[in-house]
């Protein structure tokens, strides 16, 4: 599915002006199907005593939409050091930032517990004591193995880096409070781009088995649950989209059970990034060359750097021409970046309006991890971001690397060792 009408019908009529005064290629971001989006978790969820969506920060780490999570109430998720600093500068304190890292470093924990701290969800039972100083709200990420079969992306649990093992859960927790931990949440992420509810449901129903197993065993209470980001987004036009209203409906029955044998109703805690922002982004370029070999090929003014997922995962990202419509004369193409690593391709034998030079291409739902995944390979530059506003203005929010910004690391004093 391609963005949703509503952002098409805010986008497409301006689309030329915008091109024109900022110049291709952009990402930009709709604020009002953000904010749709946001409300529409706390409204599904709003049957839960403490519900909390903590942003996955790298999704897409723009200070203006961070601005707009913490607007919303949300908190951040951040698993590095720039993505702890960026939160604070959002104005995210303490509890509103989750600090969910693996291989975690000293000077990680440094940050994380600096300038007001954050919730450690640490990644494995060896790093209790390397916490330098163990703080009262202490979570672990929690990988159950061959209990739970995970998905394509994210892959099967027993190959994942992430998480403790099933069999160190509690042991965990008694090294925590050994070391003065006195509250306590579980967190687990075994799937990602995942279009199907039942998933999140079930492991909804896994955590809160667990927090059942382990409150017995060590007489402690959870705070709460963090059930990770992974909700699926409908990229292809045959996607059906994830079904919100029954997975919350569902949700919020298991921890309504939860509370009648247990006396009380932990948090819940979501880590969406791809979920809130999404669909509510695209690549909007200018199509700059055309070779017709052994099949047809369009050269667009963006690269691999503005958008890994195409060449990484082969995903697909839908593909619209601005004023051209499928009922007009159509052919097969692959569209391409400059980059010299053939995958670099947008699309890849893709139907679309015959396509000229000068034409504005918007390639959909690159509003999570986009532009955050573009790298400088081959000395390409990552292109600037804007947002489409709720009040339809059109703002920049991250202008486009130069070349001084590609040479700045070469910037710095001469250091030779002689041995
Ligand atoms: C990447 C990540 C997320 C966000 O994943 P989405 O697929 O964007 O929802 C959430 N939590 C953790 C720990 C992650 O690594």
């Amino acid at each position: 599915m391609p963005i949703s009408q509503a952002f098409q019908d805010r986008l497409f009529p301006v689309l030329k002006n915008i091109a024109e005064h900022f110049g291709t290629p952009f990402h930009i971001y709709d604020e009002t199907g953000i904010r749709e989006t946001g409300q529409s978790l706390i409204d599904g969820f709003s049957g839960i005593e403490e519900f909390r969506e903590y942003f996955a920060v790298k999704a897409l780490p723009n200070p203006r939409i961070l601005a707009i999570m913490k607007d919303m109430g949300f908190g951040f998720d951040c698993s590095s050091v720039a993505e702890l600093l960026l939160s604070r500068q959002a104005g995210g304190r303490g509890d509103d930032l989750m600090f969910t890292s693996n291989n975690t470093s000293y000077e990680e924990f440094s940050v994380a517990a600096a300038d007001g701290g954050s919730v450690l969800n640490l990644d494995d039972i060896t790093l209790v004591p390397k916490v330098p100083q163990m703080p009262e709200l202490i979570c672990f990420r929690y990988n159950p193995g061959p209990r739970y079969s995970g998905n394509e992306i994210i892959g099967d649990p027993v190959e994942s880096k992430y998480g403790l093992s099933h069999e160190q859960v509690i042991s965990a927790y008694q090294e925590a409070i050994g070391r003065g931990a006195r509250r306590f949440g579980l967190h687990t992420m075994v799937v990602s781009n995942e279009l199907n509810y039942r998933y999140k449901v079930e492991t909804t129903r896994m955590l809160l088995e667990l927090v059942e197993k382990v409150s017995a065993e060590l007489d402690i209470r959870f705070e709460f649950i963090n059930i990770g980001g992974g909700l699926g987004i409908p990229y292809k036009p045959e996607d059906k989209p994830l079904d919100l209203h029954t997975m919350t409906g569902e949700i919020t029955n298991l921890f309504i059970r939860f509370k009648e044998r247990n006396g009380y109703m932990p948090g819940l805690y979501l880590e969406s990034g791809r979920y809130m922002t999404g669909p509510h982004g695209a690549l909007v370029v200018t199509a700059i060359n055309r070779k017709d070999i052994y099949r047809k090929y369009i050269g667009v003014d963006a690269c691999m750097s503005a958008l890994m997922r195409p060449g990484m995962y082969g995903a697909y990202h839908h593909i619209s021409v601005l004023g051209k419509n499928s009922h007009l004369k159509t052919e097969t193409v692959d569209v391409v970046g400059s980059l010299c690593e053939n995958n670099d391709k947008f699309a890849i034998q893709r139907t679309l309006p015959e396509i000229e030079d000068g034409d504005i291409l918007t390639i959909h739902d690159t509003g999570a991890h986009g532009h955050a995944m573009g790298f400088n390979y081959n000395g390409k530059l990552r292109p600037k971001e804007l947002l489409l506003r709720s009040d339809g203005a059109v703002e920049l929010i991250r202008r486009e690397e130069t070349v001084d910004d590609y040479f700045a690391t070469l910037a710095f004093e001469p250091d030779i060792m002689k041995l």
